[in-house]
């Protein structure tokens, strides 16, 4: 069997397959060399841990403990019969597929997101650059503004926007009181946990977080550092952050 993604989906498939059958071979493609939890970003983004090898160490262990074969590589293509190819090219044979790549960000949904990321925009995605953009939101001066955009629904995780955001608001607090962090969320609600969210940033974050509904963000001007909203309204930013949509990888 051949596992395409290394992400929980695609690790947990190839663990129960070995465990279910020891003679089944099974080879995971996964193109990065570190594994990335989502859940343990959070905690990571927001400084409570300090790295995330511990979640990538289990990862490994996991997959050594189940004899799962893993190749570091990008998946480029299908087919029903293996066909030949050129290094640095390969052609990994399977009498069975599991394809488990995760979603992906559409950057194409906020008109000069992709100017703006690597500077003092980011995509949350639980790499180290988030985390340092996610303090770096605090190194602005004292009164900064983080700038949040969450997308309509459905995206990866419907608590996911709200987790990170209580994140940052954590951070600021600590480390830079008078600033605040801007939700512009596009649905007309919180998603998920709503009474949850609200009590804990009321007792916790009372005016460090400022939850906007229906604001659909459209567009970034990095060089202004604005966010406009459906084409209106702008909003300014001195750090702005933007949270995955569902869309295949
Ligand atoms: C902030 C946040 C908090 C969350 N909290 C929770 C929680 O508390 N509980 C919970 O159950 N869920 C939570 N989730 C959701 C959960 O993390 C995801 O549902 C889960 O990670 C999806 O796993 P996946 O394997 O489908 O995708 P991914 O984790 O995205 O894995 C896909 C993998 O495939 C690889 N890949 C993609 N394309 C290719 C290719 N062409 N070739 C080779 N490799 C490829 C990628 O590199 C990646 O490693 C959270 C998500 C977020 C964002």
């Amino acid at each position: 069997v051949v596992v395409v993604g290394g992400g929980y989906g695609g690790t947990i498939a190839a663990k129960y397959i070995r465990m279910m059958d020891k003679s089944i071979e099974v080879v995971l493609i996964e193109r990065n060399d570190h594994f990335v939890s989502c859940p343990f970003s959070n905690l990571y983004i927001g400084g409570l841990i300090p790295d995330l090898m511990h979640p990538d160490h289990q990862v490994r262990q996991a997959r050594a403990n189940h004899g799962i074969k893993v190749v570091q590589a990008e998946v480029t293509g299908s087919t029903r019969r293996p066909s030949w190819s050129r290094p640095p090219r390969a052609t990994i044979r399977y009498d069975r597929l599991v394809v488990s790549p995760g979603i992906d960000f559409r950057l194409e949904e906020i008109k000069g997101y992709d100017a703006a990321a690597g500077d003092h925009a980011a995509r949350m995605e639980g790499r180290p650059a988030d985390r340092a953009a996610a303090q770096a939101a605090g190194s602005h001066e004292a009164g900064g503004t983080v700038v949040m955009s969450i997308p309509l629904a459905p995206f990866r995780c419907p608590p996911g926007p709200y987790e990170r955001a209580s994140m940052i608001a954590m951070y600021l607090k600590q480390h830079k009181p008078k600033s605040k962090i801007v939700m512009l969320d596009a649905n007309p609600d919180i998603v998920s946990k709503k009474g949850l969210f609200l009590k804990g940033w009321k007792k916790h974050y009372e005016g460090i977080i400022d939850y906007r509904a229906a604001k659909k963000v459209t567009e970034v001007d990095a060089g202004k550092k604005t966010v406009l909203i459906e084409g209106l309204e702008d909003v300014r930013a001195t750090w702005s952050t933007s949270s995955r949509r569902s869309a295949p990888a």
